[in-house]
Formats: structure tokens, C-alpha cells, sequence
């Protein structure tokens, strides 16, 4: 574990005790400093009180006296749409709010990093979409490269259950526009922005206010690169203001679909190939089209991304290209599940929006498509675009029969259970057909998270096609 430092002897609240707020109390505990907590639930309460951990109900006025920093949790509303209330009470008192990024960024460093020969670095790695497959690619790609690399944040385990890195280590973190919203501080020595497209409006008090908060991981840390994918205004917004000029090559822009020769450096994908371009001319390309874990244009976006990312850590284009070829994908994302009579299943719990959803429609053809869940601002009015793709759409999720009228004249059944919509799929598809989970919602009206949906799809797909358990 990482001690936080610079609190030794202060009195911090941590407010959330989940996972991450305690990895934080007790990295807190550890620099020195007296932790008192809260959490809205008594049953994380009462495990952190078994810990040791001393309580105060933070909603009331008089915990906050002597207090001089709370530390919150990405779950927990600080701002829109109204913040809680310990957090109000804490910024009426006058105490400065953080998060477990901040005081990890502040951990990181100090004088034992004087005997490194090579200091260790941190990828952060933000956006809309993309960036668990984007960070675990890059680890992915560091561990084929046998360097050291930890991975954390929002995938994989939290910032302070990372163990300290050693000499040339690399730490790559997934960060959320909740994380990087409230971070007091965000120094990345490499950070990447993967793309944007709305999601968590409701969080930001709209789109500006959500690219806002993503765009800090650049305004305040200044990392020595950026790599900003510009398929965007937003990201072209981005990469403009933090690049000197044209030529400004500490600005990696990214892309799928558009050649950017004209910039320092860029990689960009094009009908399947990747291709790096630095000082105007073309560099290296990798041919993306047999790489299995990484199917469809938006994985070719995230290939680019991380092989920016790695390649800013001086790694070759011949190595990182291996390294594609290995990667196995993750679980939920376009995740092949089985395949059989012609027919594959495909597994895109994560597609909890729009802007996702159309992706994995996009990387498939003759789509049997289970969509539906807790639908977002807008509907799927958005998606009609990559109708002709779907050859019938079967709808979950407890507003199936709502849902199903957003699909206006698209053919498809009102299933409500993934038990009947995988059945019915199973049963109409055809040889070349994708049975494809993407539901452009999120699961919380049926599941506890998007892996349990993605989990109960890959069961009802091995009871359908009678394989088992296995
Ligand atoms: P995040 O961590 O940002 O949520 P993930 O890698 O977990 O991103 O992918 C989330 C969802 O978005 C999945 O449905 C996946 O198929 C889709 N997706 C992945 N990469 C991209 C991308 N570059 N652009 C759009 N959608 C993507």
C-alpha cells in the first residue's frame, strides 16, 4: 500500500466506505493521519468500525469541527444534482473536498523516488467510452514488453490497494469524469482522452460541465503527453488548446476514420489499419483486421490509443503490434461468448449507452439484437441509423413494453427476461447471424451491475445451446 501523505497528525473525514473510501482511510491511517468516516449504510458503517475506524455522522454540522479535508467517493453526488448532505455541510464549514485520486497523485513521488534510475510513471486514461479496454490494453501491451505495470482506479483494484511501484514501473489508471471532476490533484506523466459523446449528464449539470471534468486531467496536471482522440469537437477543442502549435508533438491526436497527417504526431485508424504519423510522414502501420480481441472501428479507436499511449514510453511498433495480437479482449465488450450452427453470441453488457450501443451494432452484421434495461435521456431515436443492421430486436427490462416503442417500425418481440430473449433469438437466427447483447441502458432495473446482465446472458446462451456450465 501507498501512504497518503500530507495529513500526518490532521483530523480527515472520508465520507462513502466502500472499497475504494476504505483502501483510502486506511492509506490515510497509514501517513499519520486521524480518520473519522461515514457511510449512509450502517452495514459499511459497522465493517469499518470493526476496523477501527472511529464514526461521526458527517451530515451534522459539529463533526466538522477540527476537520481539514474530506475525502468522498466517486458514487456519492457532490454537486448536481444536489449535493449530499455531508459534502454540503462540509463546503459550508469551509473544508476542502477531495477524492482517493487526489491523494493519490499527492502520495506518489518524494524522496525514496530519488534512487529510481528511472522514475515510475502513471498513464491516466478518461472518456466517454473505451476506457477499461484502452487501460487494460496498455497493460496489457506493458506486461507483453515485460515491464512492470500495475493496473487500477476504476477497473481492477483501487489506488490504494496498489502496491508502491519500483524502479521504471508504470501505473495505468482508468479515471471517471467522477474521479477526475473532484481530484485536487491530477498529474499524470502520460494521459489519454479516449472520446466524448454524452453520458452522466445528470452528475455534470450537462454536456459542458461533463467534458469540463474530463478535461481536467490535462488543464491541471499539464502531462508531459496527451494523446486526445479528435473525433470529436470536444477532443479537437482539447488537442488545440494544449498544443503549442501544428507541430507540438507533446500532443498525440487519435482517430477513427479521419487521416491527420497534418498534425506532429498522430495515429489514426482507416478501413482496419493503423497508421502512426510524426513530423508529416508516415512512420509505421499495423494491420488491425485479423486482431481478434479487438473487433469493429471503435476498437480500432482504442488500439490507437493505447498504442500512442505506449509508444510515448518508447516502446516499438513491432512489440506492440505482438502484443494486439494476444490481447484477449474483456469481459461485457464485444466479448464473443460462443459460436454455433453459424450463429455467434456476443456479449456487450457495457453498452450502457447510446454512443456505445451503436457501436457494437456497427461491428456486426445480421444483428438479433437484445436491447433495453434503464434507457437514458433521449431514447433510441439515436440508433436508428444502424437499424438496417438489426434483423429483429428483442426487448428486456422491466419498461420492456415502453422501451420497444422507441424502436418505431424495427421488427422485434417484447421479452422482458434475458431467459426469453435469448430463447426467442436462439431459436429465429440464422447461420451468419450475431445474437447481440448491447442494450443501450443501464441494468439497475433488473441487475445489480452491468456484469451480473452480461453474466445471466452468458448463462442463458450455454443453457439454450445446452453446452453447461463450462
Ligand atoms: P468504459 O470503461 O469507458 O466504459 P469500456 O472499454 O468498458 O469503456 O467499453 C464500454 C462500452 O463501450 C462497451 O460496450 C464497448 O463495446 C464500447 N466501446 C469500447 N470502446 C469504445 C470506443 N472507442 N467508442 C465507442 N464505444 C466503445
Amino acid at each position: 500500500m501507498i501512504p497518503a501523505r500530507g495529513h500526518e497528525g490532521a483530523r480527515v473525514a472520508v465520507l462513502g466506505l466502500g472499497r475504494s473510501g476504505l483502501a483510502a482511510a486506511r492509506a490515510l491511517k497509514a501517513g499519520g493521519a486521524e480518520v473519522i468516516a461515514w457511510d449512509d449504510g450502517a452495514a459499511a458503517r459497522a465493517g469499518a468500525e470493526a476496523e477501527g475506524f472511529a464514526l461521526a455522522d458527517l451530515t451534522r454540522g459539529a463533526a466538522w469541527d477540527g476537520v481539514t479535508l474530506l475525502v468522498t467517493s466517486p458514487g456519492i453526488p457532490h454537486l448536481y444534482p444536489a449535493p449530499h448532505p455531508a459534502i454540503a455541510a462540509a463546503i459550508a464549514a469551509g473544508v476542502p473536498v477531495d477524492n482517493d485520486i487526489g491523494l493519490f497523485f499527492r502520495a506518489l513521488g518524494g524522496a525514496e523516488w530519488e534512487r529510481f534510475d528511472t522514475p515510475p510513471r502513471v498513464i491516466a486514461v478518461t472518456g466517454s467510452n473505451g476506457k477499461s479496454t484502452v487501460s487494460a490494453l496498455i497493460h496489457h501491451i506493458l506486461q507483453a514488453a515485460g515491464k512492470e505495470s500495475q493496473l487500477g482506479g476504476n477497473i481492477g483494484r483501487g489506488v490504494f490497494d496498489l502496491a508502491a511501484p519500483g524502479d521504471g514501473g508504470v501505473i495505468v489508471l482508468e479515471l471517471s469524469s467522477y474521479q477526475t471532476e473532484l481530484a485536487r490533484a491530477l498529474t499524470p506523466d502520460i494521459a489519454v482522452f479516449t472520446n466524448l459523446t454524452p453520458d452522466h449528464l445528470d452528475r455534470h449539470g450537462g454536456m459542458g460541465g461533463y467534458f469540463a471534468a474530463k478535461a481536467r486531467l490535462f488543464t491541471q496536471g499539464g502531462p508531459d503527453r496527451a494523446v486526445i482522440g479528435v473525433d470529436e469537437l470536444e477532443g479537437r477543442m482539447l488537442a488545440n488548446v494544449l498544443a503549442e502549435g501544428r507541430g507540438d508533438d507533446r500532443v498525440i491526436r487519435i482517430s477513427a476514420g479521419q487521416k491527420l497527417a497534418q498534425s506532429g504526431w498522430a495515429v489514426f485508424a482507416r478501413k482496419g489499419h493503423l497508421a502512426e504519423w510524426r513530423g508529416g510522414r508516415q512512420i509505421a502501420s499495423i494491420d488491425l483486421r485479423p486482431v481478434k480481441g479487438l473487433p469493429g472501428a471503435h476498437n480500432h479507436q482504442n488500439a490507437c490509443a493505447a498504442y500512442a499511449a505506449t509508444r510515448a514510453l518508447g516502446l516499438s511498433p513491432r512489440l506492440i503490434e505482438g502484443a494486439f495480437e494476444t490481447f484477449e479482449g474483456l469481459p461485457h465488450r464485444s466479448q464473443l461468448v460462443a459460436e454455433a450452427g453459424g450463429v455467434a453470441f456476443v456479449n456487450d453488457s457495457k453498452a450502457t449507452n447510446i454512443a456505445s450501443a451503436a457501436q457494437a451494432l456497427q461491428a456486426f452484421e445480421k444483428v438479433r439484437w437484445i436491447v433495453g434495461g434503464q434507457m437514458k435521456e433521449g431514447g433510441l431515436e439515436a440508433l436508428s441509423a444502424h437499424f438496417p443492421r438489426v434483423v429483429k430486436a428483442y426487448v428486456i427490462g422491466r419498461h420492456a413494453p415502453e422501451t420497444a416503442l422507441m424502436l418505431g417500425g424495427l421488427a422485434h418481440d417484447v421479452s422482458g427476461t434475458m431467459a426469453d430473449a435469448v430463447a426467442r433469438a436462439a431459436a429465429d437466427a440464422e447461420p451468419g447471424d450475431t445474437v447481440l447483447l448491447a442494450p443501450a441502458g443501464a441494468s439497475f432495473d433488473q441487475y445489480d451491475d452491468f456484469e451480473a446482465r452480461g453474466a445471466d446472458f452468458i448463462a442463458e446462451v450455454r443453457r439454450v445451446l445446452g453446452t453447461g456450465a463450462g
